[in-house]
């Protein structure tokens, strides 16, 4: 770096690199003020009129440059600015003394208070008009508009956070990189950014005092973002990103280590559109299916007919493959409203997973019922899982009833450190376990995952996660049963050998990282695996045990090397 580059640091996602010039996620509106018109009923008719049928023409222009579903979304935006009877509306307010953008916003929020009332598909449409009342306004007031920034060139986003739907909706071409400024490294926004593959450094203190338009390089693998670099430093990261491309295109086989131990690597999915990458990937099956994501916007629970589509065309993708689902987990940063609308003032530590689903069994019958039914109607393997599982009883209690409903393959998720503590005692009592390292490490470590003040102690390479991983790791072995990874831990490379050498018998992960994991597990014998794993855990953090094994690592490569 040059002695003028600056850089932010953050948490990396993944190990990605990007250069490219910055675009910030302007901030949502304030509502405009209700103050009397000072131009007059007339006039202010006309900036409406004006302001809602360029913003019909920008909203379908954009559909027409995006094609596809997108286009349809952004068609049924357009009409939304176009209707008459809103219009209309407007109007009436503004012959009542109210400014254009006061009429807009007015108008907006009591259609969509009635398509609220509505519910359903119409009630999903209500936060399509809350866009378009804001891009209005923003019209009115000669502002950015709000939402993901969309210029007719590539850039990395800035934003504070971006919404799981936001994330979600990111045009993949133009959007290099994601910068937030808040969020840990398993915050959903990171999680569906390693899904999607973008590059991302989350938590990067200072991002949103940079300015649209300035170049960065992000590097996902130290957490960096280098302001303004040289033309030599953007030039050296568009040949590692065109190097690293080469790399990823070498052919894939299954995941196993050096002296041949099988170690299937999964998919982390949170659609099932994530299907078709996730195979081209090589992933072997999925190992964590989250549910959630599906119905993140429904504000009812889905019926087992809506939920039996989703799951037969995810099973249908990994036909005679693995596919491990988890049932409904609403938690913290993934408000499900008809599963837990009280606001709780320590939500992490809350009614979630698996306590919200007991308390609206009938949901998770439903959800296990329409499950079992895409398993009969299809040729994939499915096992289903709970979230976070802390004690023998919710073990037993989830396991029969998924039996009870036809599911062959029922397990739990150990994300608790009770759970993980008592690991011999729930496993007798299930068919598997899946260790979550991202909850297990936010209530090891007592820092609320989503908070970017705490952020340092999210890290799943610290001792005291890594003895609990240890502890269901042997409890499997005694027991004959499957210990999977699912949490973010396992797309790290090097932890990826020393969550084996803990007792892990298969590795799930977002498709992004499979390719650097499966080339690390290749590298080393089960024994130098477990040699690691107590290298790491004799460490006092997991700073000490990162670079521990790290250097085990390296001298034993050197050697191999030389002696060849
Ligand atoms: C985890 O906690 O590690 C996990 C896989 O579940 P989620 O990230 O969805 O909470
Ligand atoms: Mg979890």
């Amino acid at each position: 770096m040059s002695d003028t580059t600056t850089a932010l640091s953050g948490v990396g996602i993944g190990r990605g690199l990007a250069v490219g010039p910055i675009l910030r996620m302007p901030d949502p509106l304030p509502d405009p003020t209700d103050e009397p018109s000072s131009v007059g009923a007339d006039a202010e008719k006309v900036r409406a009129a004006g302001a809602l049928a360029a913003t019909a023409a920008d909203i379908r222009l954009r559909g027409e440059r995006a094609g596809g579903a997108a286009k349809d979304v952004l068609d049924a935006q357009a009409l939304m600015a176009e209707d008459p009877t809103l219009k209309d509306d407007v109007h009436a307010r503004i012959a009542d003394g109210k400014t254009a953008e006061r009429a807009v916003h007015e108008a907006f929020a009591a259609f969509r208070d009635l398509l609220t009332s509505m519910g359903g598909y119409m009630g999903e449409r209500a936060t399509d008009l809350n866009d378009v009342s804001q891009r209005v306004v923003a019209h009115l007031q000669g502002v950015a508009a709000p939402g993901v920034p969309d210029p007719d060139h590539a850039f990395i986003l800035v934003a504070r956070d971006l919404a799981p739907a936001d994330t979600a909706l990111l045009d993949l071409d133009k959007v290099l990189a994601l910068v937030t400024s808040d969020g840990g490294p398993t915050s959903h926004t990171a999680i569906l950014a390693r899904e999607k593959s973008i590059v991302a450094v989350v938590g990067a203190n200072g991002a949103l005092e940079l300015e649209d338009g300035q170049v960065v390089i992000v590097d996902a693998a130290t957490g960096t973002v280098s302001v303004s670099p040289s033309v030599d430093e953007q030039a050296a990261a568009t040949e590692t990103i065109a190097a690293r491309a080469a790399v990823a295109d070498v052919p894939v086989g299954p995941g196993a280590l050096a002296d041949g131990t099988a170690v299937p690597l999964l998919a982390n999915l949170g659609s099932v559109d994530g299907a078709g990458p996730a195979i081209e990937k090589g992933a072997e099956g999925v190992g964590l299916f989250r549910t959630e994501f599906l119905f993140l916007d429904a504000d009812r629970a889905p019926t087992v007919a809506e939920q039996q589509e989703k799951y037969t065309q995810l099973l249908t993708a990994f036909s005679g493959k693995k596919v491990v689902v988890r049932a409904l987990d609403a938690g913290a940063d993934k408000p499900l409203s008809f599963l837990n609308d009280e606001p709780e003032e320590n939500p992490a530590l809350g009614l979630r997973g698996l306590r919200a689903l007991r308390t609206n069994e009938p949901i998770l019958r439903d959800q296990l019922t329409a499950l079992a039914n895409a398993d009969a109607a299809t040729d994939a393997e499915l096992w289903v899982m709970a979230p976070m599982v802390s004690t023998v009883e919710e073990t037993r209690y989830f396991t029969k009833l998924a039996r009870e409903l036809g599911i062959k393959t029922a397990g739990v998720m150990i994300e608790v450190p009770a759970a993980a503590l008592l690991a011999d005692r729930l496993l007798p009592d299930t068919d598997f376990a899946s260790i979550g390292t991202n909850d297990l490490t936010q209530y090891t470590l007592a820092a609320d995952r989503l908070l970017g003040s705490v952020a340092s102690f999210q890290d799943p390479w610290h001792p005291a996660v890594l003895r609990l991983v240890g502890e269901v790791g042997k409890a499997g072995s005694t027991l004959g049963k499957p210990v999977g990874i699912c949490g973010e831990a396992a797309a790290d490379p090097l932890l990826a050998v020393v969550l084996v050498g803990l007792g892990a018998t298969s590795l799930s992960m977002s498709p992004a990282a499979l390719a650097d994991v499966r080339a690390e597990l290749a590298k080393y014998t089960l024994v130098e695996a477990r040699e690691f794993a107590d290298i790491a855990l004799s460490a006092n953090s997991a700073v000490e045990a990162r670079v521990a094994v790290l250097a085990a690592a390296t001298s034993l490569t050197t050697t191999t090397t030389e002696s060849e």
